[in-house]
């Protein structure tokens, strides 16, 4: 029971005196955030902060709060905000010592119970301080100690029972009479009515201020037009198989080649979802986040409110879309791994798109790999959750080879002219090459150019940054801060580190030995580009990476001249490999691929393998027939045997036998400790002095093993060196208990080791 004793108004606040069983208060509301004084009783609240420690933190409030309500409190002479946890605690430090909340955001909607159990389970798994974990998965805007606008509603209009009642406009109204008509169908979006007329909002505001009209909230979800394709029987049968799983958890793999038309089954399945009015969360790795594919949601899903978060998307606009899915107004979310922390009720179905690219791994702060959290949410929601891959990673591979997910494949490709492209291995082992290309490759691309198809020249980026090297002495240029090769940009006249981002104009003599006649070395995407322009005189040819495709317009742009036809030859690294669809490109040239089989990472032949079967699966994608040619001197290497031919099974299945002959993830569970300090030395003395600390009490269990201190791959970073342990067991427990284990040195030490920097990394994909 609670009584409102006194309540005051003017038009920019509220306040009341309100008394319940809590005792008396009083509260000021202003523009949608409420300050309160308490004159009576207190409720404890343990509060998730964004702070490196391990502990929720105590305030107090008059009355209780509910549980994921956003507050701001005060902390360490700053305000901040922070999330309602556990509401109505007791008090475990002196009481007198409990601040009271500043301001409790309750304009906003509370995150939920799921999405706390979610962040709870992330904090544990990856064992990261909860307060940390939960402002990661907000976006800016709800990381900050002040209120923010809830996104404003979007409209739609309705005919009321006296519009109904009207006479239509006069037929020679054509536009107005298709919007009347259109409007006798049901809600029409103020969008759809300019698309129909575009004096359409005059003309509703008339017929509003007649009665005719009336304006309601849109609907999240409305009519799926018809599918420009009739699914496949392949296609078919695994949209049934997922649709029939609906109402309960239920995971699936999808592996279907390039081209089969995996994203219209994803789509089908969407569309029955949705129209049941469920949500759908669909994650796409980074790259994929193209412009095409957007349109292609927004072509088959019109009157479905999407909102689409990745990292790219400006901060305001992330978080207004984050609000729309909470709000559950969009009824569709599209993202980046960062999206599967967004919070959505009536979650019906899970995609994940390209499973296994290596971008849904979060590599700082909370390391956590958003496959394996989409596959916990769906278990939550219990809700099918789709992993669709040409090349799965070979731990979903695992799971649906032993039958923890069902496998659905799609043989072939869904384009009746599109056959598969023809994979050629050129051995180039005795062969001379020009900046990198086989006579072969060169005459093949004069070909097709001369025969008006499309190329596209495709380096591995592994192996293949150019570098400078001195010719008499054989000196190499390091990055001064990294393990890493400087690479040589010509164009800008530097020199840059690729992991630190240091940069330094090309020096003009060797260090060493003085020598003033510095080599390039190395084929680079730009002369790679020289050598094309002199062989193919006349061809456009378009070096597509990181700088030129900066800016979001830079894709779009590149897509436009790609469709008018105005690019033969595009040169580029992975960013080439994925997603895109480019109908008149037939030939596609693979350059120094063996670079990654002489990597010390155990996953280089599986991602190597991915990479250019999916940059196979770019040739011939429409009507042109394909060809890719590779370049190798390691042409009997079972890697190239499986992709010559164009069969991931016998690849996965042989891989995964040498993982398990190695003891190897997926048949290991594996943690790697890291620390960085300024020096190498220092780094591995703090890991040791931890593993010496084991021997006085802690124990790890039996089955879990060390390894380590080691450094990293790349040792250097950014000015600082790192090593690392790693943990291994056959039991996930056992480990997870070892990492806690860990955890507590780690904690116990840092504090007199004030140069070094830890973290742990659960399932990590970086040695
Ligand atoms: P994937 O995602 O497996 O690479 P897509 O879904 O992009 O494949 O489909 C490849 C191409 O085939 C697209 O152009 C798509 O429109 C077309 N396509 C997909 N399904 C069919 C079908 N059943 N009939 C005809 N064309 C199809
Ligand atoms: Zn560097």
């Amino acid at each position: 029971m609670s009584a409102i004793l006194w309540a005051w108004a003017i038009p920019t606040a509220k306040a009341a005196i309100i008394a319940d069983g809590h005792g008396l208060r009083a509260t000021v509301y202003n523009g949608g955030v409420s300050t309160t004084k308490a004159c009576g009783t207190v409720i404890y609240h343990q509060l998730a902060l964004n702070v490196p420690l391990d502990t929720l933190f105590t305030y107090a409030h008059p009355h209780r709060l509910p549980e994921g309500t956003r507050v701001a409190v005060p902390f360490r002479g700053k305000t901040v905000a922070a999330l309602v946890w556990a509401a109505d605690v007791a008090a475990e430090i002196d009481s007198a010592k409990i601040r009271p909340i500043a301001q409790v955001f309750d304009h906003e909607p509370p995150l939920d119970a799921d999405w706390r159990a979610l962040l709870q389970f992330a904090a544990r798994y990856y064992h990261y301080p909860l307060g940390q974990a939960v402002f990661a998965a907000l976006p800016q805007g709800l990381r900050e100690a002040r209120p923010v606008a809830p996104p404003p509603v979007a409209q739609s209009f309705v005919l009321s029972a006296t519009g109904l009642a009207q006479a239509a406009p006069k037929a020679h109204h054509r536009k107005q009479l298709a919007l009347w008509q259109a409007l006798q169908q049901g809600a029409l979006s103020l969008s759809a009515a300019k698309a129909l007329h575009t004096q359409a909002p005059s003309l509703f505001k008339q017929w509003q201020e007649q009665g005719w009209l009336n304006a309601i909230a849109s609907p999240a979800h409305g009519a799926v037009p018809p599918s420009p394709h009739v699914l496949n029987e392949e296609q078919q049968a695994a949209s049934q198989a997922v649709q029939a799983a609906c109402g309960g958890f239920a995971p699936f793999l999808l592996h279907g080649i390039t081209g089969s038309g995996k994203t219209e089954v994803y789509f089908d399945i969407m569309a029955k979802v949705l129209a049941a009015g469920q949500r759908v969360l669909f994650l796409l790795p980074e790259i994929n986040l193209t412009p095409q594919l957007l349109a292609r949601v927004q072509q088959r899903f019109p009157h479905t409110r999407t909102a689409v978060l990745h990292s790219q998307a400006a901060a305001g606009a992330r978080t207004q879309d984050y609000l729309r899915a909470q709000s559950g107004q969009a009824a569709l979310v599209v993202g980046t791994r960062l999206a599967v922390f967004t919070p959505l009720r009536q979650l019906g179905l899970v995609v994940v798109d390209e499973e296994h690219d290596s971008s849904f791994k979060q590599d700082s702060d909370l390391r956590y790999q958003a496959r394996d959290l989409a596959v916990w949410r769906a278990q939550q929601a219990a809700c099918p959750i789709v992993l669709g891959s040409a090349t799965p990673s070979l731990e979903s591979w695992h799971k649906a080879r032993h039958g923890d997910y069902r496998l659905l494949s799609l043989s072939q490709r869904a384009h009746h002219a599109a056959a598969l492209p023809q994979i050629v291995l050129a051995d180039v082992r005795r062969q001379k090459l020009d900046n990198g290309f086989s006579a072969q490759a060169l005459a093949l691309l004069q070909q097709n150019h001369a025969q008006g198809g499309m190329s596209m020249v495709y380096l591995n980026r592994r192996g293949f940054a150019p570098a400078l090297f001195c010719g008499d002495c054989g000196h190499t240029f390091g990055c001064p801060h990294c393990s890493a090769k400087m690479v040589l940009h010509q164009q800008a006249r530097q020199l840059r580190c690729h992991h630190c981002d240091f940069r330094q104009p090309i020096p003009r003599i060797c260090p060493d030995c003085g020598n003033q006649d510095l080599t390039a070395v190395g084929h680079g995407t730009q002369r790679v580009e020289e050598t094309l322009r002199q062989a193919l005189p006349g061809a456009a040819v378009v070096r597509v990476d990181r700088d030129s495709t900066a800016r979001k317009q830079d894709w779009a742009q590149l897509y436009e001249r790609i469709d008018a036809g105005a690019v033969d030859v595009l040169v580029g690294t992975q960013m080439l490999a994925k997603g895109h669809d480019f109908a008149r490109l037939n030939l596609v040239l693979v350059l120094n691929a063996d670079g990654s089989l002489y990597s010390a990472d155990f996953r280089a032949p599986e991602r190597l393998f991915a990479e250019l079967m999916q940059v196979a699966g770019r040739a011939g994608r429409a009507d042109a027939p394909g060809r890719v040619l590779v370049q190798t001197q390691l042409p009997d290497h079972a890697v190239f045997q499986a992709l010559k031919a164009q069969d991931y099974p016998r690849f996965a299945d042989a891989e995964l036998a040498a993982r398990q002959s190695l003891g190897l993830p997926p048949f290991a569970f594996v943690a790697a400790i890291r620390a960085d300090a300024p020096s190498m030395s220092e780094a591995v003395a703090f890991l040791s002095l931890i593993i010496d600390e084991q021997a006085n009490g802690f124990r790890l269990p039996e089955t879990v093993s060390q390894f380590g201190p080691v450094p990293m791959l790349m040792a250097r970073l950014a000015g600082r060196e790192r090593a690392q342990v790693f943990l291994e067991s056959t039991r996930r427990r056992d480990l997870h208990h070892g990492i806690g284990l860990w955890r507590q040195l780690l904690r116990h030490f840092e504090t007199t080791h004030r140069t070094i920097r830890w973290s742990i990394d659960v399932d990590p994909t970086d040695i």
